[in-house]
């Protein structure tokens, strides 16, 4: 069994990204500068934006972070979208989701301008990669694909069954992984909530892309020897032994799934660390786009 080490590669990718931005710098050009829009004061939407501002400190961007109170109203928030879209100064942001409810989150990724939009969420982009143009892939499958492609997993020909049909991860993976090119050639089934015998479809898989949400949901008798997991579930458990009172867990028996697997990533250090390094390189093609115009 190989992990696949999300944590290791996002590394490697982020040093190259730092690498493309002192050439930026020493060719006196403008660096890619990222934002985020944080609305209200969710816990782990606080962890995941900070973490972002930061990883974009370590490979040289220029970072902006807008905090709205959570009784920002929708009009607030468009308006504030629409500075951003039209700020020269920013090459990509990105809006963390979930929104408070009162805030209709379909009108607010329709109103990114798509030549901004590095999460990938507005319909151009969506369109776009659907049709195999050139767009912002979402970060989370661009992480997927690249982890497959860097430990050279094959895909051609193969059985992938995607759990999951969200906008950010499942659809577009099912999508991204039936298409040709790299980490693709595929013969892909998207399964969801509503799907019958799953374990009969995930004992056919020669890849498996799990992005459902329940700690621990995909067993070692639903999966066949040699099986590659690619586990995007993460979900605070409970745990008392833990200083911070929770653990993380995947959508995967790891201990279970893993003795039967080829390929598995872990969680954490395998598809999260993944997501960040994918929107810092979207954030980077952003401003190497609006230069070449
Ligand atoms: P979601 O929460 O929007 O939707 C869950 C999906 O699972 C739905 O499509 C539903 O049909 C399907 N589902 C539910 N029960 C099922 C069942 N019994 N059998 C088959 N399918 C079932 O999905 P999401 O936003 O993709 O999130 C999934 C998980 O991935 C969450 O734990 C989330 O935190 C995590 N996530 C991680 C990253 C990352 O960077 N690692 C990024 C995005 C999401």
């Amino acid at each position: 069994m190989i992990l696949l080490d999300g944590k290791k590669t996002s590394n490697d990718i982020k040093e190259e990204i730092a690498i493309a931005v002192d050439g930026m710098k020493e060719r006196g050009e403008k660096v890619p500068h990222l934002a985020a829009i944080l609305v209200g004061e969710d816990g782990a939407s606080l962890t995941y934006v900070g973490s972002k501002v930061r990883a974009c400190e370590r490979v040289g961007f220029e970072s902006t972070l807008v905090q709205m109170p959570d009784t920002t109203s929708e009009e607030e928030l468009l308006n504030t979208i629409n500075d951003l879209n039209t700020n020269d100064a920013i090459d990509g942001f990105i809006v963390q989701l979930p929104l408070p409810k009162h805030i209709d989150e379909q009108k607010v990724l329709m109103a990114v301008n798509p030549n901004k939009d590095v999460d990938g969420f507005h319909p151009e982009n969506f369109g776009k990669m659907a049709l195999d143009m050139d767009s912002f892939i979402p970060a989370t499958p661009f992480g997927i694909l690249q982890l497959l492609e860097r430990y050279e997993v094959e895909t051609k020909g193969k059985n992938t069954v995607v759990i999951g049909r969200s906008h950010i991860v499942g659809r577009p993976m099912s999508i991204l992984m039936s298409q040709k090119g790299p980490a693709g050639n595929s013969t892909v089934t998207l399964t969801h909530s509503h799907t019958k015998n799953l374990s009969e479809i995930t004992k056919q898989a020669d890849i498996i892309v799990v992005a459902l949400g329940i700690p621990e949901f995909l067993k070692g008798d639903m999966v066949k020897d040699g099986v590659v997991i690619v586990d995007v579930g993460i979900s605070r458990v409970p745990d008392a032994s833990k200083k911070r009172g929770y653990a993380i867990k995947g959508d995967v028996a790891f201990d279970e799934v893993s003795k039967k697997s080829s390929f598995i990533t872990p969680v954490p250090g395998g598809v999260g660390p993944m997501t960040i390094a994918m929107l810092l390189k979207n954030t980077l093609i952003a401003r190497e786009r609006l230069a070449n115009l």
